[in-house]
């Protein structure tokens, strides 16, 4: 009915191949549009078509929109498929070649492809495409003027970050004045603007940029000084190296690199010494690479949401399969001032079943005969399906060498290291019936659609990890906050195999922690997914057979 009141998604410039709403779809469009908060909150389910609707809901409004995604491969695939709406794209200077070194191998040497984040021109080298020409503030330009913008969490914070304070009402700001801002993947914004906000320094950058020596672990204060000091001296030493460069002293590809690594530093420094209050977490962790680095983390990145991503843009929508009214608190965002809906999913529940068998609470120091019954559990479920791939999350490492250990089907799966997540999870997706992947760390991030996964074991609720010193202050001040975090882990694992309306896939849990959680935490979960709970008190036949009776 409400479908009817508004004309086919391809008579609003829409791309052709969106020919008409999906259930609900329409319904979205209104409420984003009519809704009388700042805030709307539309839980869409995977396969809703959430992109047509809000796309839909900001051609209507009328309104100067940015459109934020948590990875440059969502950003990607908006553009394909509404860039011929008008909608632009924007990333980080990165991301752009500059022409200007590039085109002077002479000053700049050609090793390797200069990027516009080491662009002379940022060290006031008079650039003549800077006007016109250059890829990244052309596009920067397009994007400012373009009604319609669609960019990542971590750019638009950064790029509107430099101008904090400078422009209350957003017409300055880098990207223009916005009427709506739609968050995307809206469940992941906590953690974006979390990693936003948190300041990585490595040890090796104070040392070796630098020359220091790296001080003792000291109080919050003790940092700030630190910090204030050394980023003066990083501001020294960036003039001097800019000068250089401007005057044609130092024009080379290393001093371009060295200029850009003694900004990034100097902003960092800049950004520690600019915490106030104690609620901040210093801790000791290590880098990719596995170098030493110290981490500040806000406890509590909500209190910073308006100042760093809301930015006073007047209508805000956040979309997700997963967003619940605790992911809104966590943004600080008041209960009064947002709308909150929820959507049913598309997908057959039979087809989607989450499968509790009880087995054993796992636990990390879970007695041999108990871990015994849970191998054993694993091959069970396997025994029934070596005709199909399927998923283990292990949730640790640790689980995952037991696993390899004892498990009968050993030899039929596939796993990796921290470093080699992407090789196995390719070769898994080219193996053929019967491989199984076992993995502590595909539960997000990975989508493994048909016949790639049609079964998943989840061995273990995954609680997050509890030595954390910013988790374990966040769940100080918040004695729901790893419910909630380990609520939004169990969902998206969960969905990792089931991508479309003809997928099926299911997914068993063998952790006996499960029955607690579910019960006590289950608003922490969205109603599609609790509607296809079950209990089995055997391992139950494979849903292949269930399948075929359709
Ligand atoms: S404006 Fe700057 S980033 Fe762009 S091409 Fe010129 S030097 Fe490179």
């Amino acid at each position: 009915m409400i479908a009817a009141l508004l004309p086919p998604p391809a008579a609003l410039g829409m791309p052709e191949k969106f020919d008409r709403w999906r259930p609900g779809q329409a319904e979205a469009v209104l409420r984003a549009l009519d809704s009388p908060k700042r805030f709307v909150v539309l839980g869409m389910p995977t396969g809703f078509g959430k992109s047509l609707a809000y796309m839909a809901a900001s051609v209507l409004g009328d309104e100067p929109t940015v459109f934020l995604t948590s990875t440059k491969g969502l950003q990607t695939q908006l553009v394909t498929d509404f860039g011929p709406s008008g909608l632009v794209d924007i990333r980080g200077m990165n991301n752009y070649p500059c022409k200007e070194a590039n085109a002077n191998g002479r000053l700049f040497g050609r090793e390797n492809p200069v990027a516009c984040d080491e662009g002379p021109c940022l060290a006031g080298w008079k650039c003549h495409l800077a006007d016109g020409g250059c890829d990244y503030f052309d596009a920067q330009k397009l994007a400012k003027s373009s009604r319609l913008t669609v960019t990542n969490y971590a750019y638009w914070m950064a790029v509107n970050g430099q101008f904090r304070g400078q422009a209350d009402d957003n017409s300055a700001r880098p990207l223009g004045k916005r009427g709506r801002l739609v968050l995307d993947e809206a469940h992941a914004s906590v953690d974006e603007l979390g990693d936003y906000l948190a300041v990585e320094i490595g040890h090796w950058e104070i040392e070796g940029v630098l020359g220091r020596n790296f001080p003792e672990s000291q109080a919050m204060e003790g940092w700030r000084t630190w910090a204030r000091h050394l980023a003066s001296e990083c501001e020294q030493h960036h003039e001097r190296l800019g000068n250089e460069i401007r005057l044609g002293v130092s024009n080379n590809r290393r001093s371009l690199s060295r200029l850009r690594e003694l900004r990034d530093l100097g902003r960092r420094l800049d950004a520690i010494a600019k915490t106030s209050g104690q609620d901040w977490v210093m801790e000791e962790a290590r880098d990719r690479r596995g170098r030493r680095v110290v981490r500040f983390d806000p406890v509590w990145p909500g209190a910073y949401a308006e100042s760093s991503l809301f930015l006073n843009v007047p209508k805000v929508v956040l979309t997700s399969a997963t967003i619940r009214p605790k992911t809104l608190e966590l943004l600080g965002v008041p209960e009064g001032s947002y709308e909150f809906l929820e959507y049913p999913s598309s997908f057959d529940v039979h087809l989607r079943p989450f499968i509790w068998v009880p087995t054993v609470r796992a636990r990390h120091d879970m007695d041999p005969s108990h871990a015994r019954m849970w191998v054993a559990k694993i091959d069970a479920i396997l025994r029934t399906r070596g005709d199909r791939k399927g998923i283990i999350h292990t949730v640790s490492y640790a689980r995952r060498d037991y696993v390899l250990r004892y498990s009968e089907f050993a030899r039929h799966m596939l796993t990796h290291d921290t470093g080699g997540i992407q090789r196995t999870v390719e070769a898994f997706r080219e193996s053929g019936p019967g491989t199984v992947l076992l993995s502590p760390s595909v539960g997000t991030g990975f989508d493994f659609p048909g016949a790639d996964c049609r079964f998943q074991i989840i061995g273990k609720v995954p609680f997050p990890d509890s030595r954390s010193k910013v988790l374990q202050a966040r769940q100080e001040r918040d004695p729901d906050f790893f419910a909630y975090v380990t609520a939004q882990n169990l969902v998206q694992m969960a969905g990792r195999g089931m991508r479309s309306a003809d997928d099926w896939c299911e997914t068993i849990v063998i952790d006996d922690n499960w029955q607690w959680f579910s019960t006590k935490y289950k608003s922490f979960m969205p109603q599609w997914f609790r509607e296809a709970w079950q209990k089995s008190v055997n391992v139950p036949p494979p849903l292949q057979l269930t399948a075929r009776s359709r």
